[in-house]
């Protein structure tokens, strides 16, 4: 049999960067600047000069960033905030936090990410923001979107997750909305070596009132304006981001190379496959190919030993959790469908041409039985 192609290879990443990484981590101990410090504070710089916003604040995770960013837009209790179903998890747990009613839109069949086409009508007296995804790397189309809460005096929340690297007409996304928030969980296009996220604002008021609310409130130690949070990010995951940075150019330029292969590779088989929007170029943070079939094609591939998931099984209005938003199956339908035909196919970096090959094959193999 041939060798296993994994879903993720942290370790080939970790590999091709370990000396550079471990000299980061070796100078943050030397300093003991744990919480923040200096490195934290540089790689906010160079994150925001990267996306071409003002300022950058890291956080401890990407749900911790979401959260604040729904306060910053003082959503509270009665609120509504309009955003996607078929998106991870933390999307909506920032609306809940504060108290507040996610309002859930269907998304579009292609791209999978929220249909502008439909948010205008979801709005009501109550909406105070819409918080859209750019689910997969592939960015949601800025623009229509953009008018719509502009007409409305809406401020749009940029869940950016998934998006490091990904450009929306030339311009990288991150810096469109009026809060964008990351998340540099090991597994995304830029991961840490433990949790972290970022909040991203031009408004300075925003970074203001985001740098005390991520410190307990204070921007005096000791000295507490509101109830805050500890959310600040950790010493070593700011120096390891910080490396990592440089190299995130490179790493989605090969995360293209991958899913072009795939492209070619799978265009003569019968599955759905993600493409990019003219006005798109996507950061591939996952290849999320579709098909009816798709349980059976995911058992042989679990067979064959190649590594793939599911983004996202059950969409969020069909949860447990949000079984009190009074949701029924068939509320949002393309949603649904997506939720039944995704696949996401193994893509990093670090994967060969051998590696892309064996998992085509394996594809082609499945659909000739
Ligand atoms: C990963 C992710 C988050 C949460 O980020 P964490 O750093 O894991 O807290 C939020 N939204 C989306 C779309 C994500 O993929």
């Amino acid at each position: 049999m041939s060798d296993p192609v994994p879903y993720l290879d942290l370790p080939a990443q970790l590999r091709s960067i370990r000396a550079e990484v471990d000299l980061a981590i070796a100078r943050t101990l030397d300093r003991c600047s744990f919480c923040l410090g200096p490195d934290t504070v540089q790689f906010e710089k160079d994150f925001a000069a990267y996306i071409g916003t003002k300022h950058a604040l890291g956080f401890n995770s990407g749900t911790s960033a979401l959260h604040i960013a729904m306060l910053l837009l003082n959503v509270g209790p009665g609120d509504e905030v309009i955003t996607t179903p078929y998106t991870f998890v933390a999307t909506s747990w920032a609306i809940s936090y504060v108290g507040a009613k996610p309002v859930y839109v269907d998304i579009e069949d292609g791209t999978m990410n929220l249909d502008p086409k439909l948010v205008e009508r979801a709005i009501t007296p109550r909406t105070r923001a819409i918080m859209p995804v750019h689910l997969y790397g592939h960015p949601f189309d800025l623009d229509p979107l953009l008018a719509i809460a502009q007409k409305q005096g809406l401020p749009v929340v940029e869940d950016a997750a998934q998006a490091h690297g990904a450009t929306y007409k030339g311009r990288l996304v991150g810096g469109f909305g009026d809060i964008s928030c990351f998340s540099f969980y090991p597994g995304k296009n830029l991961g840490a070596t433990g949790e972290g996220g970022g909040l991203l604002t031009n408004n300075p008021a925003f970074e203001k009132r985001a740098r005390s609310l991520r410190e307990h409130g204070s921007s005096v130690r000791y000295y507490h304006d509101e109830v805050g949070y500890n959310y600040r990010m950790e010493g070593i995951q700011g120096a390891v981001l910080g490396v990592k940075l440089k190299h995130l150019p490179r790493w989605i330029a090969e995360r293209r190379r991958v899913a072009q292969r795939y492209h070619e590779l799978l265009a003569d088989t019968p599955l759905q496959l993600p493409r990019e929007e003219a006005y798109a170029q996507s950061a591939w943070c996952l290849y999320v190919i579709r098909h009816p079939r798709r349980d059976a094609l995911k058992a042989r591939l679990d067979q064959s030993g190649i590594g793939c998931a599911l983004h996202y099984p059950l969409p969020l209005h069909l949860q447990k959790c949000y079984a009190g938003l009074g949701h029924q199956p068939g509320d949002f339908p393309v949603t649904e469908k997506a939720a039944r035909e995704c696949l996401s196919l193994p893509i990093y970096p670090e994967m060969t041409e051998a590696q892309i090959q064996r998992v085509s094959a394996v594809i082609h193999e499945f659909f000739r039985a």
